[in-house]
């Protein structure tokens, strides 16, 4: 007994410093990833159900490393968030949709809107306004083109300045949106406050909404939301066509998911406008 008492410590401690040492090692690959060219952006159609369209991408971002290949964001955003690496990667992330959003208007499709998600530290930054409209000027995108998308907890967090960047950022002409709204401190009462172009449903209340009757009144009442405080509402992970018409039927006309499209690499998401693919 003692004897595997012993090895059982042992194996813990093996693997507490295997996890640390994964960490960090993670950690080290991470600070060099932006200089060694491993990020790229994937883009996923958003689409409007009523014309078929597909009216904007959203930005999201994909590590390719050579040996641990395909790294997902939810693994390295919380370490990227944690080192303050997330700050230079996210510049990155904007100039670099704003670079292909500018790339798309010259192919002719003028229309397109791309959507950057900002993360809390990104937000936190003193020179978060500075840097986005930098990054306007020097890729010339229209700032109407540009939606940047915050979690309701990044607001919630210092509600005061909240609203004094948000209305900077507006100010700048770019569009607001609320990412996975309803699963944050509910602050409905801020809503009106914050100065705020889009609500997207998150996709854990649309994922059961045909079955579960919480999941489908949540959903339901930020559509509500959003048409009577004048806000355009996006549906997330719409995977299939019960979710589209369930959706559909309570109003909203703007989705994204697997139903519509994978995040796809640029070249493809070309392929599809060139296809004249409506959906
Ligand atoms: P998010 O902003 O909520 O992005 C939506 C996530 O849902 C994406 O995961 C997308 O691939 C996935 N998705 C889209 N349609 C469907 C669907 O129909 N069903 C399901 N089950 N999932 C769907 P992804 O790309 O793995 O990104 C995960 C999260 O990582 C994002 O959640 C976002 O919070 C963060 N992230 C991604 N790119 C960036 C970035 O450039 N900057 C920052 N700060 N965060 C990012
Ligand atoms: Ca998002
Ligand atoms: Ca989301
Ligand atoms: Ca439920």
């Amino acid at each position: 007994a003692k004897e595997r008492g012993r090895n059982n410590y042992q194996l813990y401690t093996t693997s507490m410093n295997e996890d640390a040492m994964q960490k960090l090692s993670l950690e080290r690959y991470l600070r060099k990833a932006l200089g060694l060219d491993e990020f790229v952006l994937f883009y996923q159609p958003q689409v409007n159900v009523q014309s078929g369209e597909i009216f904007g991408v959203e930005a999201l971002l994909r590590w390719k490393h050579p040996t641990l290949g395909m790294v997902s964001p939810a693994s390295f955003i919380p370490l990227a968030e944690e080192t303050g690496l997330i700050v230079p990667i996210g510049e990155w992330v904007l100039r670099t949709a704003c670079e292909q959003i500018k790339s798309w208007h010259a192919a002719g499709y003028g229309h397109l809107t791309v959507a950057v998600n900002l993360s809390a530290r990104q937000f936190q930054q003193e020179d978060l306004v500075e840097m986005v409209q930098r990054v306007l000027e020097e890729t010339s995108v229209e700032p109407r083109f540009l939606e940047l998308e915050i979690t309701e907890s990044v607001t919630m967090h210092n509600v005061e300045r909240a609203i004094v960047i948000l209305n900077e950022l507006k100010n700048l002409g770019i569009r607001i949106s609320l990412d996975d709204f309803g699963t944050g401190y509910s602050s409905l009462s801020y809503l009106k406050h914050f100065p705020i172009h889009t609500l997207k449903i998150d996709q854990s209340f649309v994922r059961d909404i045909t079955t579960d009757a919480d999941d489908a009144a949540i959903a339901t009442s930020v559509i509500a939301l959003a048409h009577s405080l004048n806000l355009q509402v996006v549906a997330e992970g719409v995977e299939t066509e019960e979710h589209l018409r369930y959706l559909a039927a309570r109003g909203c006309v703007e989705m994204q998911g697997y139903h519509f499209s994978r995040p796809l690499p640029a070249q493809e998401i070309e392929a599809l406008f060139q296809s004249g693919k409506t959906f």
